[in-house]
C-alpha cells in the first residue's frame, strides 16, 4: 500500500471523523472566494488547501509541474501531466498535511496563505471536459429498462453481456453541482394514435451515475487494454444523467440518445481519484458469457461505494428515494475504456466517461425515476403528502456517494446536487 492511503494517517489540520475528506482522500477541484479567482485546489475536511499558493512556498517545486498548471482554472494541465505526475503530487500534498511533518504545520505565513476555510469558496467545474461518453453497464438497470418497454422474458438485448454498450454524449451542457437545470422542450408523442406535440418534457427524470477522467491517452489507432487502463484514468466524480423520457422515447430510435439527455448532467465537484479509491477494490459479478479477450481482466475491479438520491420538494421536506452501490456495475471501467478505445478511438485530458444508471437488484436500489415509479405505474410518497412519478419544477435532487467498507477511513466523493426550473 502506498502510504497516502495508511489508515493510521493523520493531520495537523482537524477533520470530524466519518468526514467525506479525510487526509487519505485529497480530492482536486476548482475553487474561488470573494479575494481569489477561480484556481486549483485539493479539500481535506472543512479546507481547501489553494494550490497556487503553496506552489508558491517552493514546496512543489521538485514535482513535475508548473506554477501556470496551478493557477490554471481547470484541472486539464494538471491532468495533461499523467497519472505518474498526478501520484506524485497527492503522495506530496499527503506527507505536507501530515500531522508529523512541520513545514506548513508551524508556519503561519504558509498557512494563512494556503489554507482556506470551506465555507468560503465556491466550486466551479473542475475540467472542461473535452468528450463525454455514457455506458449502460449496470445489469439491473438494463433488465429493468428492457422489461418496461421490451419483452420481459429477454430484457437483454442480444449484445449486451458482449460489450459495454454506450454512446457519445454532449459535453457542453455538463455543469457543476450547484448550478438550476432548466425543464427542456422538445417533440413529445403522449399519444400512440395522434401526431407529436412540441412543449416542456413531462417525464423529467434523473439517473444516478457515478463518471471517470481520462489523463491524456495514446496516438490515434492504439487501443489501451484493460491492464493499461489504470494509467489512464485519473479520478471520479458522481453523476446526474438528467433525461426527458418522453423526449428520448420518441425520438432515439434508430440513432439513440439525442435531445431527452443532451440538455444538462451534472457532476459533483471535487474529483476524488483512483490513487485514493485503489485500497477499497472488490470483485465485480461473474461475466457470463465468457468475454472476449480484449475484454478479460485480471483482478478486483469494482469499487464498494455506497450511492444514494434524496429529492427535497419546494418546501425542503426531502425524501432518500435510492440507495445503491457502484459495485453493481456489471462492467468495470477498465472494460469500459479497452472497449472505448480498441477500434483506436483516441481520449484526451480531462474526457468523462459516465457508467450508466447504477441500479441495484432490489426496489429501493433503483438509480431513476423510471425505475422506482415503474414508468409513472407506482407513485412514491413524498413527506409532504404530494406524489413523484418523475421530477416536478422546484425539487432537488441530491447524490452522494462513499466508500465506507473500511471503518476507519470514510473515501466521500461530497455530493452533486440540482434544482429543476419550470421550462422556458
Ligand atoms: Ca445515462
Amino acid at each position: 500500500m502506498i502510504e497516502a492511503n495508511n489508515p493510521n494517517l493523520t493531520s495537523w489540520l482537524e477533520v470530524p471523523s466519518n468526514h467525506d475528506f479525510p487526509i487519505q482522500n485529497i480530492p482536486f477541484g476548482i475553487f474561488s472566494t470573494s479575494e481569489l479567482s477561480a484556481r486549483t485546489g485539493v479539500a481535506i475536511g472543512g479546507y481547501v488547501i489553494d494550490l497556487s499558493a503553496l506552489y508558491k512556498t517552493g514546496l512543489l517545486s521538485d514535482l513535475p509541474f508548473e506554477e501556470v498548471d496551478f493557477t490554471s482554472n481547470t484541472l486539464n494541465s494538471i491532468i495533461n501531466r499523467g497519472k505518474s505526475a498526478t501520484t506524485s503530487l497527492r503522495n506530496r500534498l499527503s506527507e505536507l498535511l501530515n500531522s508529523e511533518t512541520p513545514d506548513l504545520r508551524d508556519s503561519d505565513s504558509f498557512r494563512s496563505k494556503c489554507v482556506i476555510d470551506m465555507s468560503s469558496v465556491t466550486m466551479h467545474m473542475p475540467i472542461h471536459v473535452g468528450d463525454y461518453t455514457d455506458c449502460y453497464s449496470s445489469e439491473d438497470h438494463a433488465r429493468n429498462v428492457g422489461k418496461m418497454f421490451r419483452d420481459p422474458e429477454n430484457a437483454l438485448l442480444p449484445n449486451w453481456k458482449h460489450m459495454p454498450v454506450a454512446y457519445h454524449g454532449r459535453a457542453s451542457s455538463i455543469v457543476v453541482s450547484g448550478t438550476p437545470i432548466r425543464r427542456p422542450n422538445g417533440q413529445l408523442k403522449p399519444s400512440e394514435t395522434e401526431p407529436p406535440i412540441y412543449g416542456p418534457s413531462r417525464l423529467l427524470d434523473f439517473e444516478l451515475e457515478m463518471a471517470f477522467i481520462t489523463h491524456p491517452g495514446k496516438p490515434l489507432g492504439n487501443p489501451i487494454s484493460t491492464s493499461e487502463a489504470d494509467d489512464y484514468i485519473f479520478g471520479m466524480v458522481l453523476f446526474n444523467d438528467w433525461s426527458a423520457r418522453d423526449i428520448q422515447k420518441w425520438e432515439y430510435v434508430p440513432l439513440g440518445p439525442f435531445l431527452g439527455k443532451n440538455f444538462a448532467s451534472s457532476i459533483s465537484p471535487w474529483i476524488v481519484t483512483l490513487d485514493a479509491l485503489e485500497p477499497y477494490r472488490v470483485s465485480g459479478p461473474n461475466q457470463t458469457p465468457q468475454v472476449l479477450p480484449y475484454l478479460e481482466y485480471e483482478g478486483a475491479a469494482h469499487y464498494d461505494i455506497d450511492l444514494e438520491v434524496e429529492i427535497s420538494t419546494p418546501e425542503g421536506e426531502s425524501k432518500v428515494v435510492c440507495n445503491s452501490n457502484f459495485k453493481h456495475m456489471y462492467w468495470n471501467m477498465r472494460q469500459q475504456l479497452a472497449h472505448h478505445t480498441v477500434n483506436g478511438c483516441n481520449i484526451r485530458g480531462g474526457d468523462m466517461i459516465a457508467s450508466g444508471t447504477i441500479s441495484g437488484p432490489e426496489e429501493g436500489s433503483f438509480g431513476s425515476m423510471l425505475e422506482i415509479s415503474w414508468k409513472g405505474t407506482k407513485p412514491l410518497s413524498m413527506p409532504d403528502g404530494t406524489e413523484r412519478r418523475f421530477i416536478n419544477d422546484g425539487d432537488t435532487v441530491t447524490m452522494r456517494g462513499s466508500q465506507t467498507s473500511d471503518s476507519k477511513v470514510r473515501i466521500g466523493f461530497g455530493e452533486v446536487s440540482g434544482k429543476l426550473l419550470p421550462a422556458l
